[in-house]
């Protein structure tokens, strides 16, 4: 490995990656490990699903990239898709997590001037969840209240307070007339993975409407199939008043989006927001592709079947290690297992056991498998994590 010509942004590899096919990941020495951290909760399908490779391969020979200067047929159609799934409103494409929150951010910005009569900077307040994650932009970063985020890069952006998860009285004390929004992760996922409590969303959602502030929901991670329902807030019969996506969208191409409901998504007007490359076709195809097996493959249905047997026999490794192991939390193929002993260390156990699994905090493992992932592989993720910890004991 020649690391000396990148920026040391990240910590130490442990293996050059090479190849993928379906839930497996093959280094270059060619060791295969049962991937369930699908590049962080983005590959919806494993690893080069063949008619995501042929989806692609088809849009790349037809038309890559144009800019947002002509209509994209492609473009156009995938809005359609996601309105049918989030209900009455329109959508504008991105690229990543980051720029999702942040074209959310300057949603609530908008909204809170048209709620001042025009005036901007008086309301214009987010309120964030404790321990979120909403990226690494100057956006994303003062949406997230951690000094590991923050720390070095202050100033802030201004108007962000930080609220505490599940507990509504929190959120109640900080939605003032200069707050416009509610912005939360419906699963936090680099925090540790901690639900938002169906009751705690409905509360919430109340509250926001009282108040005349957007609830806007980060979708980023647990959005797009992962826990069994196509997004995660779908659960708790809420509906938000806006949606950021990204991550398991494109499957493994990047691309991001919001989604807005009716009554806000004239907020934006020409010349407001854009980008140069989101939404081009080829990010789109990616995106066709993977609703098309969520839709072909019953994935939903698949996960949420799948889910009921997996987190028993997690469950069960909890009991079986009280000293390292100490909850599952999460939901359908977003899980969390709590540990006593260190995230990291445990990830270097269950690698060498030759299960791919990726810290959130120091203190949580999480196991991201791919929504197409089979009975037998999810079986073997907890055979190899009963062995990696065997190692620990
Ligand atoms: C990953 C993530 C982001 C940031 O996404 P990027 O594509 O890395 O910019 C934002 N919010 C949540 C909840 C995430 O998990």
């Amino acid at each position: 490995m020649d690391t000396s010509h990148l920026i040391s942004n990240y910590g130490p590899r442990p293996f050059q990656a090479v190849r993928g096919e379906g839930s497996y990941l093959y280094d270059s020495e060619g060791k295969r490990y049962l991937d369930f951290v699908s590049g962080i909760a983005v590959n919806a399908l494993g690893h080069c699903h063949p008619k995501f490779v042929a989806a692609l391969q088809k849009q790349a020979a037809e038309l890559i990239h144009v800019s947002n200067l002509y209509g994209i047929p492609e473009q156009e159609r995938l809005a359609g898709r996601l309105v049918e799934r989030a209900g009455p409103g329109r959508v504008l494409f991105c690229n990543s997590g980051a720029e999702s929150n942040e074209a959310l951010i300057k949603l609530a910005r908008l909204h809170g001037r048209r709620l001042s009569n025009g005036e901007e900077g008086k309301r214009f307040g987010v309120i964030t969840a404790k321990n979120a994650f909403h990226g690494r932009t100057f956006g994303g970063m003062a949406a997230t209240p951690q000094e590991k985020i923050q720390g070095g890069f202050r100033p802030m952006l201004d108007g962000f307070h930080y609220a505490e998860l599940n507990n509504i009285e929190s959120f109640a004390a900080q939605i003032d007339e200069t707050v416009a929004a509610v912005f939360i992760e419906s699963i936090q996922g680099e925090g540790g993975v901690y639900p938002a409590d169906p009751g705690f969303l409905r509360e919430l959602r109340a509250l926001c409407t009282e108040r005349k502030t957007l609830l806007m929901l980060d979708e980023v991670q647990c959005g797009i199939g992962r826990t069994g329902h196509f997004f995660a807030f779908d659960a708790s019969g809420v509906k938000p008043d806006a949606i950021g996506m990204a991550k398991g969208l494109g499957g493994g191409y990047p691309i991001g989006a919001i989604w807005v409901a009716e009554p806000y998504a004239d907020l934006f007007q020409p010349g407001s927001h854009g980008t140069t490359f989101g939404g081009a076709p080829l990010a789109c195809a990616a995106a066709h592709a993977i609703l098309d097996a969520i839709d072909g493959e019953q994935l939903l249905e698949r996960v949420l079947k799948q889910s009921g047997p997996w987190h028993k026999a997690l469950h069960q490794i909890v009991e079986k290690y009280p000293n390292h192991l100490t909850e599952v939390r999460g939901a359908g193929y977003m899980i969390g297992l709590g540990l006593k002993v260190d995230a990291l260390q445990l990830t270097t156990a269950a690698r060498a056991a030759g299960l791919l699994t990726v810290p959130a905090g120091p203190q949580t493992i999480r196991l991201l498998p791919p929504l197409n992932a089979s009975t037998q592989e999810l079986e073997e993720s907890v055979e190899k994590l009963d062995k990696a910890l065997q190692t620990f004991a």
